[in-house]
């Protein structure tokens, strides 16, 4: 049982510094590491030898010995009879795998799914979040609503009531693992920590799994919810249901639900945070005139608005508190109206006959329009002459 040179096993030559021990020994730990070799059969062991080579050529002390007397410096009863190089006393496994520590965490910190050194159970696992999509009018929006969705999702199994053992028996403790979820595997000086292969990190196990859902402790079903819409929302708005997403695993925690708002484009209004903007249509003579008008308002009625005499097409106005309601607040905001004049169209010969009237007495009480005229005519003559 002829034991492998350490320097041969890091792929090292003795002259080699500290840094490219170091550097040779995280390549070798990478390529070997259990978790990514789980077909070969023989990286354990060169993982293991690996580590002890590394221990040894790592401390200048060590590597002193083993550079002079070979693995013979390490070998028998440790420090025992004043074996040559053992002076100084090694340590014992344990102040090196603390040692080693920062340098496992280093190297296989990523490889182990953060934070899966801590062990502890986790028994059952969480439900998904569930994503739902509701497109709302502008008007449901303004009033805010109660509505029922159907969401495809997986509920706990009634056979089993989320046991997922037949007969809703209780599932027993994994054996592998003894419920920890992970099993702890000796390599070299570590102490490397894996999801249990039994149980897959569940803790547990069943012996007799549920006919109904298969073990899962839940099985697929639309699930019908009621939700409350609240006044205000946009698109975007995000609605968190707690606890109605996905059942867990096992009786594992449900996840969330989470419905995504849209709200779908309105006829007559636009939408602009809490503000809505409708243009109306007034006639030549309402705009002329001036007068009252109505216009449609998202509560579903209707407001008066005032036309003052002479308003031109585009004219803006204001109607306080006819806007949207700000979500989750107090807060109300405005509607805004521009006024889009109308020309009329299919005139009686009567109308005709009135507005050739209007025309030419509107030359005489418009001056500054026949003006208006008279300089661009001056302006165009001045160009030719
Ligand atoms: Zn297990
Ligand atoms: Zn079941």
């Amino acid at each position: 049982m002829s034991k492998r040179d350490f320097y041969d096993v890091l792929g090292v030559s003795k002259g080699s510094s500290a840094d490219e021990i170091k550097k040779a020994y995280r390549r070798k730990a990478k390529e070997l590491h259990p978790d990514r070799n789980a077909d070969n059969p023989n990286a354990e062991e060169q993982f293991k030898e690996a580590n002890e080579a590394y221990e040894v050529l790592r401390d200048a002390e060590k590597k002193a010995a083993y550079d002079r007397f070979g693995h013979a410096a390490f070998e028998g009863g440790m420090g025992g009879g004043g074996r040559p190089g053992a002076g100084g006393g090694f340590r014992n496994q344990g102040d090196f795998a603390s040692a080693f520590s920062d340098v496992f965490d280093d190297l296989f910190g990523d490889m182990m799914g953060g934070g899966g050194r801590g062990g502890g159970r986790n028994r059952a696992a969480r439900g998904s979040d569930l994503r739902y999509n509701l497109r709302v009018t502008l008007e449901e929006a303004y009033a805010g609503m109660q509505k029922t969705i159907q969401v495809p999702t997986s509920v706990a199994c009634g056979s089993c009531e989320g046991t997922g053992a037949e007969g809703g028996a209780e599932p027993t403790t994994c054996p592998t693992c003894s419920g920890m979820g992970k099993v702890r595997a000796q390599q070299g000086f570590f102490t490397v920590e894996r999801t249990c292969p039994t149980c897959s990190g569940l803790g547990q196990i069943i012996k007799n799994p549920c006919r109904t859902c298969g073990g899962q402790g839940r099985v697929e079903k639309d699930r019908s919810l009621s939700v409350n819409i609240p006044a205000g929302v946009e698109t975007g708005t995000r609605i968190r249901l707690g606890g109605e997403g996905e059942a867990g695993m096992r009786g594992g925690p449900t996840g969330d639900l989470y419905i995504f708002i849209e709200v779908a484009k309105h006829e007559i209004f636009e939408r602009d945070g809490v503000s809505l903007f409708c243009r109306v249509p007034v006639s030549m003579s309402s705009a002329a005139l001036g007068g009252d008008i109505e216009v449609p308002t998202i509560d579903g009625g209707r407001a008066r608005v005032k036309i003052p005499a002479g308003s031109q097409s585009g004219r803006q106005m204001r109607l306080r508190g006819k806007g949207m309601p700000a979500l989750r607040t107090a807060g109300q905001g405005d509607m805004f109206i521009e006024l889009a004049v109308e020309t009329p169209v299919n005139l009686t010969s009567r109308q005709k006959e009135l507005l050739r009237e209007f025309d030419e007495l509107s030359e005489e009480n418009n001056p500054e329009s026949s003006s208006f005229f008279k300089s661009v005519k001056g302006f165009w003559d001045s160009m030719k002459g």
